[in-house]
């Protein structure tokens, strides 16, 4: 008997983790291009060996197939060339069947990207908690002030239009985010400030100042049942996966104040899938991530993870998302590849006799669909 698969073909995903389409982006030249498809910081690695990687041979091939040209780099990029920005994001959202987007405005500016109205699909938008945190350091004359402008700050997101927070302290200072005696913090403020004073501006990487400002978010964000999304794991070219790791959440998931603030997990937390679908099966407010366009990786190994995934938590704890950014192309190999592999997983699922039919058919519309609606506010949530 052929292997079953659940198809899901007439599932508008939401997209619950992705970036802007920023214009223009793509347009330039191959190394350029390249560049788009790696996290490495070596040059070598963005403009050369990445065209070695399994997942940039099949990008080609799949931009091949999609336009009808020939598979190579110089014919897929000629072939987009003539769309507009606007008119190809559209253009392959509608042929990946995206239904509704989940931005994280902090990358890149969106004032380089399209705007919401041009996207053609439904929209949600997160604020990044490190540029805004920053920001309010710089304006802030003293400690006390900063911890006041925050609280009210955030406590206006909602107001202006955010679903949620999305966090980089996983590349920033890791995701052990600790609680600060009051001094430390001071200290730490001061040497923001000095930053400030030198250049106009901070890069806030001060650790006990940037834990401390967490923990105010997060109060916010339980108080008004906002998700935060974490970047855990794999990407960004600082990240440093030994501070990255999602078992390092373990006191924020812990803080009972915090339980009704939605935790979602990033990028599958890959390559530590199995630790985060242990997370989403044991804590009640944290969500999995299931990424398939960052990282950059083979079907194979998108679909270890996906089992992995699918295997341990509940399927109301799992949520699609591309984390495309840049160009629509990762969002939209993203959300044929998402369709395709856990239409697979649960397929196999049903084979094994885990599942029947019908539960994973709805297992997958969870998945891909309806658990990121309820969790972001999205209209026509389960
Ligand atoms: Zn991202």
């Amino acid at each position: 008997m052929p292997p079953t698969h659940v198809d899901l073909s007439d599932v508008a995903v939401v997209d619950n983790h992705c970036h802007g389409v920023e214009r223009g982006a793509g347009g330039g030249d191959v190394g350029g291009w390249r560049s788009l498809f790696s996290e490495s910081p070596d040059p070598m690695m963005r403009t050369e060996a990445v065209a070695d990687t399994v997942f940039y041979q099949r990008l080609v091939t799949e931009m091949a197939r999609h336009h009808g040209v020939a598979a190579g780099e110089a014919d897929v990029l000629a072939a987009r060339a003539p769309y507009g920005d606007a008119e190809l994001a559209r253009r392959l959202f509608t042929d990946a069947g995206v239904g509704a987007l989940v931005i994280d405005t902090g990358y890149p500016d969106p004032a380089a990207c399209l705007q919401v109205d041009e996207l053609g699909t439904e929209v949600a938008l997160l604020l990044r908690l490190e540029l805004e945190l920053q920001d309010l350091v710089a304006a802030a004359p003293t400690y006390d002030d900063l911890l006041g402008a925050t609280r009210a700050n955030l406590e206006g997101a909602r107001s202006r239009g955010f679903a949620g927070f999305k966090s980089i302290a996983g590349y920033r200072t890791g995701l052990d985010i600790r609680r600060w005696p009051r001094d430390e913090a001071t200290a730490s403020f001061a040497e923001a400030r000095r930053e400030v004073e030198l250049t106009g501006s901070v890069r806030l990487g001060h650790k006990p100042l940037l834990d401390t400002l967490l923990h105010v978010a997060f109060e916010v964000a339980a108080a008004e049942q906002l998700p935060v999304q974490f970047h855990v794991g794999y990407g960004d070219p600082d990240a440093d996966l030994r501070s990255a790791h999602p078992l390092l959440l373990r006191d924020v998931l812990e803080e009972r104040a915090y339980r009704h603030m939605p935790v979602v997990l990033l990028h599958g937390c890959w390559p530590f899938f199995r630790e985060g679908a242990y997370l989403a099966a044991v804590y009640g407010n944290a969500f999995l991530d299931l990424s398939y366009g960052i990282p950059f990786l083979s079907r194979p190994e998108m679909r270890s993870m996906t089992r992995a995934a699918l295997g341990a938590a509940p399927l109301s704890k799992l949520m699609y998302s591309s984390d495309g950014a840049r160009v629509p192309e990762l969002h939209w190999m993203g959300a044929h590849d998402g369709r395709r592999l856990i239409g697979a997983a649960l397929g196999e699922l049903v084979d094994d006799g885990d599942l029947t039919a019908a539960q994973a058919r709805r297992g997958g519309e969870q998945v891909l669909r309806d658990n990121a609606r309820t969790l972001y506010g999205l209209g026509g949530g389960a």
